[in-house]
């Protein structure tokens, strides 16, 4: 499935004024496209992020999931929406400190509604998926930050989401540990047929993505980047 920003405006209420976070701004990104969004802290990518995931709604605009547009369903049939189609990897790191890797997927299936017991399989083959097999049983201190990275989009995929977005992924890994991140999110876009939205404020990392549109100031330009080479 695909996500579809149209013509969305997003402006947070600034002491009596408001401030325009989102100007206009559509994207469109199909399955097995990995979509880069660059932009300086505090042009809006985060934001963005929120409406595609049908976290915030804009202010007009539409934002569409499989073609189905998110304003025209109750509260309870885009929180069905996004449990079922989006995978989010948040910015801050938000693992439970308690938890084992793969306790952590197996408690975000549990959120989604079903038995743990049912899932630990499919959190294994996704803790493979991200490159940690032999893992799995550690807790978060007992991973570096690129695994834990690792962990995040490993929980980000149960469910099997069609739309996967991805915020900042790199901004606290070294450079190696930041290229080969963005690289597992390139192969898992391609081998899940997922439609992936990443967004960073870093440009060192995008050889490998399909397409890279640039934010500024709650702007959104595909024109200048569009079709980088592979
Ligand atoms: P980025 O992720 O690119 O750093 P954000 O989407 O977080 O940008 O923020 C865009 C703009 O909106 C910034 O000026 C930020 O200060 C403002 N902003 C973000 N979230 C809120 C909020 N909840 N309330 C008010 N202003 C916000
Ligand atoms: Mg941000």
């Amino acid at each position: 499935m695909s996500v579809d920003l149209r013509n969305v405006r997003l402006t947070y209420p600034d002491g009596d004024r408001a401030l325009t976070a989102l100007d206009e701004v559509s994207l469109r990104v199909d399955p097995g496209r990995f979509q880069a969004v660059a932009g300086p802290s505090g042009s809006g990518k985060s934001s963005l992020l929120a409406v595609a995931a049908t976290l915030q709604r804009p202010d007009s605009g539409s934002v569409l999931v499989g073609g189905v547009d998110a304003s025209g369903l109750s509260a309870a049939e885009r929180t069905r929406l996004r449990l079922d189609e989006v995978g989010i990897v948040f910015q801050q790191p938000n693992l439970v400190s308690s938890l084992t890797a793969i306790e952590q997927l197996v408690a975000m299936r549990h959120m989604r509604g079903g038995s743990p017991k049912r899932y630990r399989a499919e959190a294994s083959d996704l803790l493979a998926t991200v490159g940690l097999d032999g893992k799995q049983h550690r807790r978060p201190h007992q991973l570096s930050g690129g695994e834990r990275q690792r962990v995040n989009i490993a929980r980000a995929l149960v469910g099997g989401p069609s739309v996967l977005l991805v915020d900042e992924p790199t901004a606290a890994l070294d450079h190696d540990r930041g290229a080969r991140i963005v690289e597992l999110l390139g192969e898992i876009t391609r081998n899940h047929q997922v439609a992936t939205v990443m967004v960073t404020h870093d440009t060192e990392y995008l050889e490998s993505v399909d397409g890279v549109a640039s934010m500024r100031d709650g702007r959104l330009s595909t024109a200048s980047v569009a079709g980088v080479p592979r």
